[in-house]
């Protein structure tokens, strides 16, 4: 494995291809996520775990676009499905029973969920249902955790770019995100402190007769992925039940966790959910699902709906057939495979770690985890905030795994997927050890 490397992140094709693309988009990629210094390799193919480059260097790939790929690239039953469909036709504006199928799989895995409208992404499916939630209430305002990201849509963005030096403004007038958002936009969203319940408690109170949902990740990657303490989680269910709050729960990363979802590991009784990711099968998908009392707001046989759903390639059929061939591979067997090898890699992780008397610490849960160069408990967005110092160190770690061949995101956090084996993961928790023990 670590041979393939040869020593160099990115070789010459990659700074070519990246030169030749710097002048036809800002920024060189077309994506700021993947970015990072002095650019990232070009990925021309993948199989499995592994990902070849332009300058045939593989890498072991923990990132897996961003946690959507649970299978890994080019998983042969998503391939298989594929091929079948791609001669009928891509996009079509009628329905096709491709989208019902994936919403028949994803309703009978969670009974919860008795209705799915499909949305292109994530972030599509976070705001439609915020949208359904302040329609279906009556009410303007939204809760949302401190630096959580729920896709770029200006309500949920507010609070990214919270920072020691403006942790002193206060919710619901909390700091924007993008300078490009209207500032009235902080006015309706309430920030809530993740972790902390009392302070929730008293904010969802003071805030309720404005306050239409809280939406939550519990198991949010900016937010430390931590996952939500039982307190809490006791505190938003009261709340909720106590004011009329709709839950809304964003599972387009954290669907994965369970075979039902992540609604019923927790124990939550969800108003709508947003999936995306991995129920598109690697392919670009979003959906918002729930009750069929509240999906109704979508209903659009009866005049026009409260909430119009549309998007020219909302359930395309090569979303769907990808998606349902992804989610019938991710069986229960499947699944406590994967979330076993994720409680190995952060298990072992921490201990060596612990023994090499490194401040670091290894968070996440199921398949997910992330990396934090502070011995401090990390429990929410605030303890989890990384330092300069910290924050240099981590991109130099994300860089001493790609010369050791693995691929994490920029801020050291991953996902595994289903063709990892036993000896992967110990190879990944021994290199992420030696990575740190190299830079920190
Ligand atoms: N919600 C969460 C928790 C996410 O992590 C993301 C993307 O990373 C989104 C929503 C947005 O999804 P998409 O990138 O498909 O728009």
């Amino acid at each position: 494995r670590l041979g393939h490397n040869r020593g160099e992140v990115v070789g010459p094709r990659s700074r070519d291809e990246f030169q030749r693309s710097l002048k036809i988009t800002p920024g060189g990629s077309m994506r700021a996520a993947p970015f990072f210094a002095p650019h990232p390799p070009y990925a021309v193919s993948g199989a499995g775990c592994w990902i070849t480059d332009a300058d045939g260097s593989k890498v072991f790939d923990c990132e897996n676009n961003f946690f959507s790929l649970v299978h890994g690239h080019a998983f042969p039953p998503v391939i298989e499905a594929l091929h079948n469909v791609l001669d009928d036709g891509t996009a079509f504006g009628l329905p096709t029973t491709s989208e019902t199928r994936l919403a028949e799989a994803i309703t009978t895995r969670s009974p919860k969920l008795e209705q799915v409208r499909f949305t292109s992404s994530g972030t599509e499916a976070v705001m439609f249902a915020v949208k359904a939630a302040r329609a279906i209430r009556g009410r303007p305002m939204i809760a949302k955790f401190e630096g959580a990201y729920h896709g770029a849509y200006d309500y949920v963005e507010v609070s990214l770019d919270s920072a020691p030096n403006n942790w002193g403004d206060s919710s619901p007038n909390s700091v924007l995100y993008a300078s490009g958002t209207p500032p009235s936009t902080a006015a309706d969203v309430l920030v809530l402190p993740y972790n902390e319940p009392k302070s929730c408690r008293e904010l969802i109170r003071k805030h309720h007769e404005r306050l239409a949902a809280i939406l939550l990740d519990p198991v949010a990657s900016r937010v430390g992925m931590v996952p939500i303490e039982a307190d809490l989680r006791e505190v938003i269910q009261d709340c909720c039940n106590r004011y009329g709050t709709l839950l809304v729960i964003d599972e387009v990363v954290s669907y994965r966790v369970g075979f039902h979802g992540a609604h019923a590991t927790f124990g939550f009784e969800p108003d709508l959910v947003a999936l995306g990711k991995i129920i598109g099968g690697g392919l670009p998908v979003g959906a918002v699902a729930g009750p069929a009392s509240h999906m109704a707001i979508f209903d659009h046989t009866k005049g026009k709906p409260a909430v119009s759903h549309g998007g020219t390639f909302s359930a395309n059929p090569l979303s769907m057939t990808a998606g349902l061939a992804a989610l019938q591979a991710y069986t229960k067997d499947a699944v406590a495979r994967l979330n076993q090898m994720g409680d190995t890699l952060r298990s072992e992780a921490i201990e060596q770690l612990r023994r090499r008397e490194l401040p670091a610490q290894v968070t996440g849960m199921s398949s997910l985890f992330r990396l934090h160069l502070k011995a401090e408990v990390v429990r929410n967005y605030r303890t989890s905030f990384p330092s300069a110092l910290q924050k240099a160190a981590l991109a130099k770690v994300h860089r001493a795994m790609l010369e050791r061949g693995f691929l994490m995101t920029p801020n050291c956090s991953g996902a595994l997927s289903t063709p990892m084996s036993e000896t992967d993961i110990q190879d990944l928790a021994a290199a992420l050890v030696d990575a740190v023990q190299e830079v920190w």
